[in-house]
């Protein structure tokens, strides 16, 4: 395929260290980690606790924290719901913000039908939650809130170590979805000082299928399992273990951790050169969210007057999206970019571009001239 792929909040390919160091799992070393009579079996185990080891290392965690679920989606819920079932006593308030991704607005909205109260803080024009209301909102009441890192549409960041102190003094838990974050802004759960986290490893260059959530003090949280099995993860996840996966994540965490500064000063490179060459080709542009507080290389273009789906037949040999992939097959506009205040028109007329770690400054010279051709035919 010659397209230029620009859609790397969606998902990312697989790198070549990754797939080189699961391969042989798939292969030779097949077996079943929970299996204890025979060395194949204790040398899947090892290689899925190795993988659980580097994933803590990578963002600030201890191994025993961490549990790997099939990806941020199922780590969102198991967070929210587990949290939830677990609950005893006053703590009824659950408070998320408006533009989460549905793993985490669907789930919080579930527990209003469990005698919880819900309360959805709104974000200022540039995606920032209000943190006004937001530690309002938060009292003696409120069990657990979640606010992601890095948003998936936008790139914006939300200041979630400051959240976390108008937690901590509230008592309340906080749980924060990475899923974006990891490899694109550090990531480091103490110093951020959350209570939960959810990771996806296809964001970060692994394999699709597997995730984590990490739970501070583990064995000791208050959270209950979403299903019931074989007792594997501390019996909070059973289900035998993916091991190539897990193994996938595990190179794919520890070489997002290691160059997580070098890309993030690559894609502002690659960043500024796309935004200028596109400022030249259609003076009109805007960028969608907080000019600074955004992750590198992801972009949210509003191109005034245009519509996004003709924007996307248009720019053709440039893989990108109207938003999320999640709600590519809804027709209404982004809940993101309608939190944002955006009018509709505008949001009709946003394109996600998202630079990754392979993309080159020849792909971003294509696509300047690809966009030139098509805004000046
Ligand atoms: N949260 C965010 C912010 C995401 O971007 C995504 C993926 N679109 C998810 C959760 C769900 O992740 P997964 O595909 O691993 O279930």
């Amino acid at each position: 395929m010659n397209t230029i792929y620009l859609d790397h909040q969606a998902t990312t390919p697989v790198d070549p260290r990754v797939l080189e160091a699961m391969t042989p799992f798939f292969t030779d070393h097949f077996g079943n980690p929970h299996a204890n009579t025979y060395v194949r079996a204790l040398h899947a185990r090892r290689a899925a606790e190795d993988a659980r080891q580097d994933v803590a290392a990578a963002v600030g965690a201890k191994a025993k924290d961490l549990v790997f679920t099939s990806g941020a989606t199922e780590s969102n819920n198991l967070a929210i719901l587990g949290i939830a079932a677990a609950a005893r006593g006053v703590r009824k308030r659950v408070v998320t913000q408006a533009t989460e991704h549905r793993s985490v607005l669907d789930p919080i909205a579930s527990l209003s039908e469990d005698g919880f109260e819900v309360v959805t803080i709104g974000v200022g024009h540039d995606g920032i939650v209000d943190l006004a209301a937001l530690s309002q909102a938060i009292d003696a009441k409120t069990l657990l809130v979640s606010i992601m890192l890095v948003n998936n549409e936008t790139g914006v960041v939300q200041p979630i170590a400051e959240i976390a102190k108008i937690c901590q003094m509230a008592g309340a838990l906080l749980h924060c979805d990475c899923a974006q974050a990891l490899g694109k802004v550090p990531v480091n759960v103490k110093a951020l000082g959350v209570d939960l986290a959810s990771f996806s490893a296809h964001k970060a260059y692994g394999p699709k299928g597997i995730g984590a959530l990490y739970v501070k003090n583990l064995r000791k949280a208050p959270i209950r399992p979403l299903f019931r099995g074989g007792g594997q993860e501390g019996g909070l996840r059973p289900g035998t273990l993916p091991v190539p996966l897990c193994v996938g994540f595990g190179v794919a965490a520890r070489l997002a951790a290691h160059e997580q500064a070098a890309f993030a000063a690559r894609a502002m490179r690659l960043q500024e050169r796309l935004c200028m060459g596109i400022r030249e080709a259609v003076p009109q542009v805007r960028l969608n969210g907080h000019p600074e507080n955004r992750a590198a290389g992801c972009l949210s273009i509003c191109f005034p007057g245009a519509r996004s789906d003709a924007l996307i037949d248009a720019f053709t040999g440039i893989d990108v999206s109207t938003g999320s992939a999640c709600e590519a097959t809804k027709t209404r506009a982004s809940h993101v970019l309608k939190a944002m205040r955006c009018s509709r028109a505008d949001a009709d007329a946003t394109i996600r571009m998202s630079i990754g770690r392979f993309t080159t400054e020849d792909d971003v010279d294509r696509i300047i001239s690809i966009i030139k051709r098509e805004a000046n035919p």
